[in-house]
């Protein structure tokens, strides 16, 4: 376990607790949380004593319809330590989330799935090619997993973060939206602008930060992106 964030209000509905997990397959040049990349900077806590922190935060989630999301780090890394996680919270009655790029085998994922409430999933780029330089690896298994929640009807909420020179391309946004047009499971779409708010860690790390030149799109230029997926009656926020 890299830390744990007790009030969370960004990262699924409600207050929540979240609980970042270390370890990530992915190397995402605009990734904020390279510091959890490896276990070197975490430490190993079992269900038991996480459980324990977790129901003292149950006021706080009943009355904001809140719950507990595992983030990361890439969770479903850990898809054992999350399926015996995720049960006893579904045993006492807690709403649960993973945050996840979805780079999952479809086996894994089966093991942890049927005790998720939710999954917030991060799309990075629809095209193959340059989601491999964008992170480091193909999106051929974030969008099976995509699908394979689709086809199980676990609810998502899609991310999609734009970056300039990298995720901005407008057909690429199209092939995107045609992508999630055919989710059945979709329930809400959020389109963050990139910023450098992780930039800190990645010096902090001695990390070459390549994206130091890039700038935060404008926001006339997120109102760009979002047309396109109204077009395709998308909602997002
Ligand atoms: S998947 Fe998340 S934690 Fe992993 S490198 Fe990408 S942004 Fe960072």
């Amino acid at each position: 376990m890299h830390s744990v964030e007790t009030c969370g209000t960004v990262d699924g509905p409600g207050i929540r607790y979240i609980l970042f997990l270390s370890g990530c397959p992915l190397r995402c040049k605009y990734c904020h949380n390279c510091d959890t990349w490896t276990g070197s900077t975490g430490r190993i806590m079992d269900v038991d004593e996480i459980m324990e922190d977790v129901k003292k935060y149950r006021p706080y989630f009943h009355f904001s319809k809140g719950g507990i999301t595992v983030s990361g780090g890439e969770p479903t890394m850990q898809y054992a330590f999350l399926e015996e996680l995720l049960k006893r919270c579904k045993e006492e009655g807690i709403h649960t989330c993973i945050d996840t790029s979805g780079y999952c085998d479809l086996d894994k994922a089966d093991i942890f799935l049927p005790y998720t409430d939710l999954v917030l999933l991060d799309l990075k780029h629809i095209d193959d090619r340059k989601h491999k330089e964008l992170t480091g690896v193909s999106n051929e298994k974030i969008l099976k997993f995509a699908w394979h929640l689709s086809v199980k009807g676990i609810p998502v909420w899609i991310r999609h973060v734009v970056v300039p020179g990298y995720t901005d391309d407008l057909q690429d946004v199209e092939r995107l939206c045609q992508f999630m047009k055919e989710l059945k499971n979709v329930e809400r779409v959020e389109l963050l602008p990139y910023h450098t708010m992780g930039v800190h860690k990645w010096e902090e790390l001695g990390f070459h930060y390549e994206l130091r030149d890039v700038q935060t799109p404008t926001p006339a230029f997120m109102e760009k992106i979002k047309a396109i997926f109204q077009k395709y009656a998308i909602k997002v926020s």
